[in-house]
């Protein structure tokens, strides 16, 4: 191993961006701490083939700001951290680059704690947590919380039923058509929630295997890739790809509620005007889908199950406090959801000024 680990100047707001290369394994990679006002910081590690390394330091500083948002909201007492390896998931693994990586993350001596992101399986999670304690999301081991899946997709169901409540005077979801983008991990699992209570189910994904599977198993109608912004719905869940949202496709999009799993469902923040400008309810992404950091930091924590149900039953009771202050205060949902994290973190801030 031939690590070499150096610190680049991260952009105001920041804590630290460490850029890390390993000539023998190939490994290039980077760690961003975001904030650690509120704990040390916790976010996956995303393998994913960046055209450039700018274009891995842009996603990590998105991606690990996002996390300092998510953990706040979701009271884990975490900060915002996240990780990239710039290469092939495919193609580019081995045990040496994984315990490479697992070397630099425990460099940081406990200001960053890693789990599995897109590219990542627990397997390789367990390489990483050869070098480190500072790996989570193990599949393994007394403390091991597994695949976070489970735990988003039923976050996701318990904020829907909320804005259903809110939107349609209601959270019976019998009868309502609602619209599934994305049947991996967690939109399957959605979707069977949904299926169980009721809901008229239509599903669209690239993957036919996923398809037939929703149609046999919950008798869904199909919606092509293409065709989901035309498609008549009352809930939109999009648990694809982030960006979905644009100016040209909130303009389109029947759902009077979108509640999904997906990482930056708007393209731009601005998307949330649109959104409210045509009656549209839109429950910010970063709040609904805390479901999986909620499992991770269970394991940080050590906690037991009772942790884990708390904190997700605290993920629809913020929802629910942030559609009530949006309608009192007309101002968009994810307006309420910044301002929310803005003062958990000042508050954390001065109470670690405070203590000091
Ligand atoms: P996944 O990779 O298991 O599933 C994604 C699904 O989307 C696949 O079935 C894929 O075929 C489908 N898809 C891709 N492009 C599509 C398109 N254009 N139209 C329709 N379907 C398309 O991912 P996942 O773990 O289920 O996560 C889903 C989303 O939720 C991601 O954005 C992820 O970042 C986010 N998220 C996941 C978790 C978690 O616990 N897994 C936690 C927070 C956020």
């Amino acid at each position: 191993m031939q690590l070499n680990l150096s610190d680049e100047t991260p952009p105001a707001g920041y804590e630290r961006l460490l850029f890390v290369e390993d000539k023998t394994s190939g490994l290039r990679a980077y760690i961003c701490i975001h904030s650690t006002a509120c704990g040390p910081a916790a976010g996956g590690c995303r393998m994913w083939n960046y055209a450039s390394q700018s274009e891995a330091r842009a996603d990590v500083l998105r991606l690990a700001e996002g996390m300092t948002s998510k953990n706040a909201v979701a009271g884990l007492g975490l900060g915002g951290g996240k990780s990239v390896i710039i290469g092939n998931a495919a193609s580019d693994k081995s045990e040496a680059l994984f315990r490479a990586f697992g070397k630099a993350v425990n460099s940081l001596q406990g200001q960053y704690y890693t789990a599995e992101d897109v590219g990542i399986s627990p397997d390789d999670m367990a390489m990483i947590a050869q070098m480190t304690p500072f790996a989570v999301g193990l599949d393994h081991g007394d403390h091991g919380s597994g695949d976070p899946s489970p735990f988003t997709a039923e976050g996701v169901f318990q904020c829907l039923k909320v804005g259903a409540a809110e939107v349609f005077s209601s959270g019976d979801l019998t009868g309502r058509k609602v619209l599934v983008q994305g049947l991996g991990h967690v939109g399957m699992s959605l979707a069977e929630k949904l299926h169980q209570a009721g809901a008229e189910l239509i599903v669209s994904d690239i993957n036919a295997d996923a398809i037939a599977q929703a149609q046999a198993r919950f008798g869904a109608s199909v919606c092509a890739p293409e065709a989901v912004f035309e498609t008549d719905m009352d809930i939109f869940a999009p648990c694809a790809l982030g960006g979905v949202l644009t100016h040209e496709t909130a303009r389109r999009l029947t759902a009077r509620l979108v509640c999904g799993a997906a990482n930056n469902q708007l393209a731009t923040p601005d998307v949330a005007e649109t959104l409210r400008a045509r009656n549209i309810h839109y429950l910010p992404d970063y709040v609904v889908n805390a479901g999986g950091i909620i499992s991770v930091a269970g394991e940080i924590h050590q906690a037991g199950p009772e942790y884990r149900q708390a904190r997700l039953a605290g993920v629809a009771e913020r929802i629910q406090q942030i559609l009530i202050a949006s309608r009192e205060t007309g101002k968009t949902t994810t307006c309420v959801a910044d301002e929310m994290v803005a003062s958990i973190i000042a508050d954390a801030r001065a109470q670690q000024a405070g203590a000091a």
